[in-house]
């Protein structure tokens, strides 16, 4: 069964009402078993969970997808509501973004790196949208996707940092069956494009299998990835790095402790990322 609610009055009510743990899970919808492994395990995990649905405006850049961004509603509280009982928040921008909005949440060292270079302002709209997400929701533990794995490292930072006393889990990457990891923007691929796509997973895995049988020059490491992606016509890598896990530092050396190598590539106008976890 679903309840679903739309406004902060509805959301505070329904909280106060509430009584032992709650799991949440924020979306912007156009959901895939990606999120709803997530939404499983808050189930599993929590007596009740919460699941909100928001195309989140602050996080697009200028040029980026907000006005072609996926949405079917629909769709997405049919996929819910077999899961079991959950809330859905679904706010909408004027409910999130009030007239005058001047305040925001921004993580600093972490957020210079990868995605936040390619994406200015990116995690900034991120971490103010979950900040005001959990004020609302008060969640004792919130789920997020190692696919976005800068994200889950920052909004664990912000929630360290400004005393939530939630517990951020981070989930496995849910993957089609040819390693293409699950992304509501696959949608936006080609034919032609989604058979080139999961190079970037067989890229990965060869890095993975390289590391496994003693390789540790990070700069190695990359340049494989590279190679493999570049001979995919369709692929237009936009950055490959490897990074240290707790800090995202950029590791140019050997590895010595563990390692995230993470990517952005360009498929046509379709921008994917995707990143394994070494060591
Ligand atoms: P999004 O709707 O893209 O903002 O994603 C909502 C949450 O789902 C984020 O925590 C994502 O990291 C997570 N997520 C997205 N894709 C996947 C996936 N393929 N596997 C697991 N989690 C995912």
């Amino acid at each position: 069964m679903l309840k679903i609610l739309y406004t902060h009055a509805e959301m505070f009510a329904a909280r106060a009402a509430m009584q032992g743990t709650i799991g949440f899970v924020p979306t912007m919808g156009f959901l895939h078993q990606g999120h709803l492994s997530l939404v499983r395990k808050a189930l599993d995990e929590n007596d009740h969970a919460i699941v909100s649905i928001f195309v989140n405006p602050t996080q697009f850049g200028p040029a980026e997808d907000l006005s072609k961004y996926p949405r079917d509603l629909e769709r997405d509280l049919a996929m819910i509501s077999e899961l079991g009982n959950v809330l859905v928040w679904i706010p909408d921008a004027k409910e999130m973004y009030p007239d005058n909005f001047q305040t925001w949440v921004e993580v600093e060292s972490l957020t210079k790196p990868l995605e936040g270079e390619m994406r200015p302002g990116h995690f900034r709209g991120v971490t103010t949208v979950v900040a005001k997400l959990f004020n609302a929701v008060q969640p004792s533990k919130a789920y997020f996707g190692q696919k976005d794995f800068q994200q889950a490292a920052v909004i664990g930072q912000m929630a360290r940092d400004l005393s939530y006393p939630t517990k951020i889990v981070v989930c496995p990457t849910m993957r089609e069956a040819d390693g293409l990891a699950m992304s509501s923007r696959n949608s936006y691929l080609n034919p032609q494009e989604r058979a080139a796509a999961p190079v970037l997973w067989q890229a990965l895995q060869a890095a993975v299998e390289a590391y496994a049988k003693g390789e540790r020059d990070a700069r190695v490491l990359v340049s494989d990835i590279e190679n493999r992606i570049n001979h995919e016509p369709l692929a237009k890598i936009q950055y490959v790095r490897c990074s240290d896990a707790l800090t995202l530092a950029d590791v140019e050396g050997d590895l010595r402790g563990p390692a995230v190598i993470s990517l952005a590539v360009f498929f046509g106008a379709t921008r994917l990322i995707d990143n394994i976890s070494l060591g």
